[in-house]
């Protein structure tokens, strides 16, 4: 159906909504338990204002009896020290089992978090290719040696687990995310405790079910519910934890980073974004103009790599914002459990309200909005959507040039000259992706080599790959996930060196 001329779909019947609620308890040492205190949470669908579930509130005390399982069973040995092998068969039995439970977990992920259902399906699909992936990695773990310290000596590097691990995710891509972290953790032999979003706490506590069905031993992963204070903090600063691997946004990162230095915990951050992507005049802009539009409106633009920001050359500056906007109209808004939906709800009326000051900020600012700029109503559903929105005349010192808008809204800057557009690219103060579009790979290329993105794409948007590593500059994070580095992320180097017989050299000489 059209409304307003946008695409827009309505409600489909409730019968997929569950009838009652998912429960969801903490995972302490193999065993599932309700807080302490016997405090819960509820979390209501996004789109359609039903309960979906019902998770128990963890404290400090919870805090501390999942930190505890995890230093007891990382210290007793079994787990860092078992086979590379063990650990495979295991993260690849627990990919089986995420790809046994797709429909499950993919409708649990979309009304928590108000995604599309199709989008959910591939995401839980991306994320068992992931455990796959750190299954094999768990076989490749291994220093490297020296056999050229003289012919008394031998040297070794060893890589070792850190330890206890603290994973910490945020709501946007609650599977895919924990997915990106923890095969990693445990195909290097760490122990970990997990805390995701209290928005959508439960898709981690079904990975949790699978987990013990695969066989991980008690303890070796932990889950507590809650919310930033006090769970994530405790996480963040127990003197048990080696290791804090954090997703959200750049303001708790910092948070995080600084709570952790008191112990100097390894922190590894996966930030916020202000992603651009640049279009020269010679670049294919049928292929262009369709990631574009992709690029900001996927997953509501409720994602780290949103590419929220283009920098168009002036000549064709004008006919892309009507193509942009032209192509918008025709993007399925609505309920997400609608096969063909590609943008659904936000994820909470707070945040919601939030993208709307950001256009309405921008508007006042003297910019010209071209298409939305406002709410959408669903017919059917009670929840918050919002418009796609596409916003002209953007200059570099508005805040919706510069911060994380996480809505379904681009901002179209100009440019005239290459290092214009790069100098543009440049003027944010994250540092996670990037993108050019032009016909001519030396264009590419030197774009490529001096934009301060973590990753770059020419010609294409925000395609993923297990083999290769993601994270930001600047303030968009430290260190890496996927490829080998992720694996690299949870290993300590340990140095050792083996002396041959009794060829050691007295430094005193008492006989
Ligand atoms: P937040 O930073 O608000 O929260 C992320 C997680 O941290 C949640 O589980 C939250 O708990 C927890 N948390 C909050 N305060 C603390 C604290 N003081 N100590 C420890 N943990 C805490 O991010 P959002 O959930 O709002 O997610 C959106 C952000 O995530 C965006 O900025 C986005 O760019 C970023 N992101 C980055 C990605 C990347 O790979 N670079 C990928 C996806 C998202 P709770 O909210 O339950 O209270």
């Amino acid at each position: 159906m059209t409304i307003h001329d946008l695409t827009v779909i309505s409600a489909v019947d409730g019968s997929a909504l569950p009838k009652k609620p998912f429960t969801g308890r903490h995972l302490i040492d193999g065993q599932w338990r309700d807080s302490l205190d016997g405090a819960t949470f509820v979390r209501r669908s996004p789109a359609h204002g039903t309960l979906v579930s019902v998770s128990a509130k963890g404290g400090s005390e919870d805090v501390e009896a999942a930190v505890a399982a995890a230093r007891r069973r990382f210290d007793d040995g079994r787990w860092p020290f078992s086979s590379g092998k063990k650990r495979a068969s295991l993260l690849t039995r627990v990919a089986d089992l995420i790809d046994r439970e797709r429909e499950r977990i993919a409708l649990v992920e979309t009304l928590e978090s108000g995604k599309p259902i199709s989008q959910a399906r591939a995401e839980i699909e991306g994320a068992a290719d992931l455990w796959r992936y750190a299954a094999a990695l768990a076989r490749t773990v291994h220093g490297d040696s020296h056999n050229s310290l003289g012919q008394d000596i031998l040297g070794f590097v060893l890589k070792e687990p850190v330890g206890v691990v603290s994973i910490i995710t945020p709501w946007n891509f609650p599977f895919l995310i924990v997915s990106q972290k923890l095969p990693f953790a445990l195909a290097a032999g760490c122990t970990a405790v997990i805390k995701p979003s209290e928005l959508t706490p439960s898709t981690t506590v079904i990975l949790g079910e699978l987990l013990l069905e695969a066989g991980l031993p008690d303890g070796v992963v932990n889950i507590v519910l809650g919310y930033g204070e006090p769970v994530g903090a405790g996480l963040t600063t127990h003197a048990d934890v080696d290791m804090v691997s954090f997703t959200g946004s750049t303001g708790v990162g910092k948070s995080i980073a600084a709570s952790a230095a008191a112990t100097l915990k390894k922190v590894s951050l996966e930030l916020g974004g202000k992603n651009p992507q640049v279009v020269f005049p010679d670049a294919d802009l049928d292929s262009a103009i369709d990631a574009i539009v992709f690029g900001v409106y996927f997953n509501a633009g409720e994602c780290c790599n949103s590419g929220s920001r283009i920098i168009v050359h002036k000549d064709i500056a004008q006919e892309v914002v009507e193509r942009v906007v032209a192509l918008s109209k025709k993007v399925p808004f609505g309920d997400p459990l609608h096969p063909e939906t590609r943008v659904g709800a936000i994820i909470s009326p707070e945040h919601c309200r939030k993208i709307d000051g950001y256009v309405k900020s921008a508007a006042s600012g003297g910019a010209a909005i071209h298409l939305g700029g406002g709410e959408l109503a669903v017919p059917g559903l009670s929840g918050q959507f919002y418009q796609p929105t596409v916003v002209s005349d953007v200059t570099g010192d508005m805040a919706i040039a510069r911060e994380e808008v996480f809505g379904p809204v681009l901002s179209v800057l100009t440019f005239d000259t290459p290092d214009e557009a790069l100098g543009l690219a440049n003027a944010s103060s994250y540092g996670l992706s990037a993108g050019v579009w032009s016909e001519n790979v030396h264009t590419c290329l030197e774009f490529a080599r001096k934009v301060k993105a973590g990753t770059v794409w020419t010609n294409t948007w925000m395609d993923g790959f297990a083999e290769l590593p993601f994270g930001g500059f600047r303030e968009s994070g430290q260190g890496r996930e996927l490829g080998r580095y992720g694996l690299e992320e949870f290993l300590e180097v340990k140095t050792l060196q083996m002396r041959l017989g009794q060829s050691r050299e007295l430094w005193l000489n008492s006989r």
